[in-house]
């Protein structure tokens, strides 16, 4: 039996990044980026207006106010996307809509509020600053500029900027892979009709979730029977997978054949066994670059022991850098005993109130009890070392709801 650190410190020692692929830049979002974007041009690419008005020489309009206003000769009228044919002398002036290109000779915009138009000419009500209401060329991206790390997680903004840079795809980390099979001689699938002492098979479908909540591909193998024979069909279908994850026969039953079944395969067993409530028969093995979890098959253990160590797993092979939820400090609202040497995960529901977070328990914490994992918003961590918490005290709570961490660089 190993410590949960230890357990964690083996399988992400074990998952390794995977490769990159090309997407176009809409479908990036929420992954890693697998290269640098590194500008290829200024933007904006040449000085434009930062608004509606009249494009002038700032020296023309020096002392201009609404009683003494100074009066300019418009030379062209410029909208957004014209290149100007004239340049702007003394005493002249040319019409300019918001994003079009500042004329030669210019160096200040007047906004259209501060200005009267009459047949050819302009009357400026207020003194304009050299530079002001422009855009300059490259204020925003200069060329050559480093503008998005490789690694960062690619946000709308991310992808905007792309955009803008005229990077129409972009290089990200693959998804791994992850298949998924259920196991147990009593599960059948939600379309079989239960035969008595029959159970559904909810985990196919709660795993099937977590890997997509966490960005993995699943791909469900079904159901095998408690059989070496079916195990090994199974398993060995399920090597073209980065991660092969499985629920149920890992405990210490006369079926729980799992293990026997990821040796036979050619893995190395890494662990069995964890000092920890509840997933405590969880065995973790490795092939080469491809990962082997048997979880083990009660819902609330399968979905801990996935959360707790699949997850950082599929998030480090996604190219993430932060691989963990968001944890929090949380009051408790009632007492709590536990066993010395073990690590905890209880389900709770974390709320705000006058100002702290807040933990209940959200009722029975027996592993087969998925209601528990229904209403929880959060797991409440509790150390090896701890045998009781009070009612008051303030506690570790890893927040389940939270989108994958690194979204935002704000922790
Ligand atoms: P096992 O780990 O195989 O001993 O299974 C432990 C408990 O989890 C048993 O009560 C099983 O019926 C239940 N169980 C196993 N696999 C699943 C599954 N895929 N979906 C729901 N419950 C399961
Ligand atoms: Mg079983």
């Amino acid at each position: 039996m190993v410590a949960f650190e230890e357990a964690l410190r083996r399988v992400l020692d074990a998952a390794t990044t995977l490769g990159c692929e090309k997407a176009p830049i809409t479908g990036t979002l929420g992954r890693i980026l697998g290269e640098d974007i590194i500008a290829a041009r200024d933007i904006p690419s040449d000085d434009n207006s930062a608004m509606d008005g009249f494009a002038v020489k700032a020296a023309d309009t020096k002392g201009a106010e609404k009683k003494n206003p100074v009066s300019l000769e418009v030379v062209e009228d410029i909208p957004a996307g014209r290149v100007p044919a004239k340049s702007v002398g003394s005493g002249q002036a040319a019409r300019i809509m918001t994003g079009a290109l500042i004329p030669r000779g210019a160096d200040a915009v007047v906004p259209v509020e501060n200005t009267e138009s009459a047949e050819g000419k302009v009357a400026i009500h207020a003194e304009a600053k050299k530079g002001e209401h422009l855009r300059r060329r490259g204020e925003d991206v200069k060329k050559g500029e480093l503008v998005i790390p490789r690694g960062k997680v690619v946000r709308p903004p991310e992808i905007g900027m792309m955009a803008s840079l005229g990077i129409a795809s972009a290089s990200i980390y693959r998804k791994p892979t992850v298949a998924i099979i259920a196991t147990g001689d009593e599960i059948v699938d939600i379309s079989d009709s239960p035969p008595p002492g029959a159970i559904i098979s909810s985990n196919s479908y709660s795993l099937y979730a977590q890997v997509m909540e966490c960005g993995g591909v699943p791909v469900s193998l079904g159901i095998s029977k408690d059989t070496k024979d079916d195990l090994l069909r199974h398993f060995r279908e399920a090597l073209r997978a980065d991660i092969v994850v499985s629920s149920g026969g890992v405990s210490m039953g006369a079926y729980d054949f799992v293990r026997d079944v990821m040796k036979e395969i050619g893995a190395t067993i890494q662990f069995w066994q964890v000092a920890q409530r509840p997933g405590k028969p969880v065995a973790f093995g490795t092939m080469e670059k491809t990962l082997f979890f048997g979880l083990p098959g009660n819902p609330v253990s399968s979905m801990i022991t996935f959360e707790e160590y699949v997850r950082p797993a599929i998030l480090k092979m996604s190219g993430h850098a932060n691989l963990f939820r968001k944890m929090v400090k949380a009051r408790l609202s009632g007492d709590f005993e536990k066993k010395k040497g073990l690590r905890y995960f209880a389900r709770v529901r974390v709320t705000i109130e006058e100002g702290e977070y807040r933990a209940a328990l959200t009722g029975s914490q027996g592993s087969g009890i998925l209601k528990s994992m229904v209403e929880a918003n959060a797991i409440l961590v509790i150390p090896e070392e701890v045998t009781a918490l009070k009612q008051g005290d303030f506690a570790d709570c890893q927040l389940i709801d939270e989108p994958i961490s690194g979204i935002s660089d704000m922790r």
